[in-house]
C-alpha cells in the first residue's frame, strides 16, 4: 500500500471509494491499484496489485505477495532482513532495521549519482567498456546504465583494427540449465610472454547459467588444480551451491588423477569433450577468444608492454561480467548472477594516466600527495583502482583517482610499437602437452582472482519509501 501514485508505474483508478481498516480499527480511503518494480541498483523485484491510500503514514508492503510474486525467501534476523532467491538461496537484498521496523528504502529519480545521466561521448564508453560494438553501447544506453551523447556508426577505431583481428560469429547458446553452477566450463591458455607477475598460463571458469566468469592467471599449468579447488570453494561459500557438472577439454591439466578423485569424492559430474573435438568445449574456447581479443585492444590501446597481459585479462574479466549477454536477453552476468544491477559511472579507460590520492600517513610531508601513474583496472579485494607508479614501478591501490582518458604514458616509450602476435597462439588445448605434477604453491591470484563483491557501487538507501510489513 502506498500514499501516492508517485510510487508507481502503473495506476488503475477505481471509480468507486473503498476503504480498509487498519491498526487501530479505523478506515482509510484507497482510489486504485497500481504495479511497480524496484529499481536500480536493487533488483528488479516485482511490487504488484498496490493499494493507493492517501491518508497511509507509511508505505507497507505485504511480504506474502513480495515472496509469491518474485518466488523469494525472506529471512528475518535482529538486525533486519535478507531477500533470498527461493530456488538457488542466493541472496539478493539485505535491508537493516532501524528500531522497532523493517524499512526498506527505495532510491528515488534524485538518488542516482549525477555522473549517471552526465552523457559522455560513445568513444569514451567503446574505451572504458574494452571496445564492444556500438549494438552493445547502445543496448546499455536504452537500459539507462550509460548515457552517450551522440551515435555515430562511421567512427573507427585503431585499437579495435589492429586488436580485434579475429571476427567472433554469433552462436546461439546451446545450453538448457535452469540454475546457476549447473554446468561450469572451464579451459586454459598458454601464453608464449611471461607476464610481469611471472604468469605463462590462465584457467577460465564460465558459469552456463549466467555467463559469469572467473579467471586465474597461473605461473604454471600444474596449478589448474589448485585453482580449481579455491573457485569451488569460493561458490560453495558464497553462493551456497555446489558445482554439478564440470566441462573441460581433454588436456592432461583436467584429465588427471587428482581431478578424478575430487569429482568422485564431491560427486561432480566430470566431463570431457573427446580428443581433437575440442568444439564439444566450444563456450569455454569461444569466452578464451573473446578475453584474447578484448586483452590484445586494451593492450594496444595503451600501447603497454605486452607482459602486462595479466592486467588487461583482469580488466576483460571484469568488464566482460558487467557488458549485456546477447544470449542471456542483454541481462549481464552480475545481474544474473547477484541480481544486481552493475554500475558503470567508476569506469575508466584502462592504461590511461592517473594520479591516485596517497595517504598522508605513507608519504612525507612534504612531498606531493600523488605521483603520475597508470591506470590498470579494479582490485579484486577492494573498491578502488589499481595504479602503477611511474617512478617506483610498484602498483598503487587507491579509492581515490584523478583520471586524464586521452594520454596514455607508456605510448611516449614505445618505438617500435609492441607487438601483440602473441595473443593469436592456438589455446592451449594440447593433449600431449606437459605430465601432471605435483601441485605446486598457488600462484598469487591477486590480479585477475575474482572480485568477493559484485561489480558494483555501494548500496545507498535514502529514507525515501519506507516499507513496513503489514499485518
Ligand atoms: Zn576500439
Amino acid at each position: 500500500m502506498t500514499n501516492t501514485t508517485g510510487n508507481l508505474s502503473t495506476y488503475v483508478n477505481n471509480s468507486m471509494l473503498n476503504k480498509i481498516v487498519v491498526g487501530n480499527g479505523s478506515q482509510i480511503h484507497t482510489l486504485g491499484t497500481g504495479h511497480t518494480t524496484l529499481k536500480p541498483p536493487y533488483p528488479p523485484l516485482k511490487l504488484q496489485n498496490i493499494l493507493v491510500a492517501p491518508n497511509l503514514i507509511k508505505n507497507l508492503l505485504s511480504i506474502r505477495r513480495l515472496t509469491t510474486d518474485n518466488l523469494v525467501a525472506i529471512e528475518f534476523d535482529p538486525f533486519g532482513f535478507l531477500v533470498k532467491d527461493f530456488r538457488t538461496k542466493i541472496p539478493i537484498l539485505r535491508c537493516d532495521n532501524t528500531g522497532d521496523l523493517y524499512p526498506l528504502s527505495l532510491p528515488s529519480t534524485r538518488f542516482t549519482s549525477p555522473s549517471t545521466f552526465v552523457a559522455l561521448s560513445q568513444d569514451i564508453w567503446h574505451h572504458r567498456l574494452g571496445h564492444p560494438g556500438s549494438s552493445l553501447l547502445r543496448v546499455l544506453n536504452k537500459q539507462k546504465s550509460i548515457s552517450v551523447s551522440k551515435f555515430s556508426d562511421k567512427r573507427l577505431c585503431q585499437s579495435c583494427v589492429f586488436g580485434k583481428q579475429v571476427k567472433l560469429p554469433f552462436h546461439d547458446s546451446l545450453s538448457n540449465t535452469s540454475l546457476p553452477f549447473d554446468i561450469v566450463h572451464s579451459d586454459g591458455w598458454t601464453s608464449p610472454v611471461l607476464s610481469t607477475g611471472g604468469h605463462r598460463y590462465y584457467i577460465l571458469f564460465l558459469d552456463d547459467y549466467t555467463n559469469f566468469l572467473w579467471t586465474y592467471p597461473l605461473s604454471n599449468k600444474s596449478n589448474v588444480f589448485r585453482a580449481f579447488s579455491i573457485f569451488q570453494t569460493l561458490i560453495k561459500t558464497q553462493f551456497e551451491r555446489p558445482i554439478k557438472t564440470f566441462q573441460c577439454d581433454n588436456g592432461t591439466e583436467y584429465n588427471n588423477q587428482s581431478f578424478h578423485n575430487f569429482c568422485t569424492e564431491n560427486g561432480l559430474v566430470f566431463r570431457f569433450s573427446c580428443p581433437y573435438t575440442s568444439a564439444q568445449n566450444g563456450k569455454a574456447e569461444r569466452k578464451i577468444r573473446s578475453i584474447n581479443n578484448i586483452v590484445r585492444t586494451l593492450l594496444t590501446h595503451a600501447s603497454l608492454p605486452p607482459s602486462f597481459w595479466h592486467h588487461a585479462l583482469s580488466m576483460a574479466t571484469y568488464i566482460l561480467n558487467i557488458l549485456p549477454s546477447k544470449t542471456k536477453n542483454n541481462l549481464t552476468p552480475t545481474r544474473l548472477l547477484y541480481h544486481l544491477h552493475p554500475t558503470y559511472t567508476h569506469l575508466r579507460t584502462f592504461g590511461c594516466l592517473c594520479y591516485p590520492l596517497l595517504p598522508s600517513t605513507s608519504i612525507h610531508k612534504l612531498a606531493n600527495r600523488s605521483s603520475p601513474c597508470v591506470f590498470l583496472g579494479y582490485p579484486s579485494n577492494h573498491k578502488g583502482y589499481k595504479c602503477y607508479d611511474l617512478s617506483s614501478h610498484k602498483i598503487i591501490i587507491s579509492r581515490h583517482a584523478e583520471f586524464d582518458e586521452n594520454i596514455f604514458p607508456f605510448a611516449k616509450n614505445t618505438n617500435p610499437a609492441p607487438s601483440y602476435e602473441f595473443l593469436h597462439s592456438n589455446l592451449s588445448s594440447d593433449p600431449h602437452s606437459s605430465i601432471w605434477t605435483s601441485v605446486q604453491t598457488p600462484d598469487p591470484l591477486s590480479t585477475a582472482s575474482p572480485p568477493n563483491h559484485p561489480p558494483t557501487q555501494p548500496i545507498h538507501r535514502p529514507p525515501h519509501l519506507l516499507l513496513l510489513l503489514q499485518i
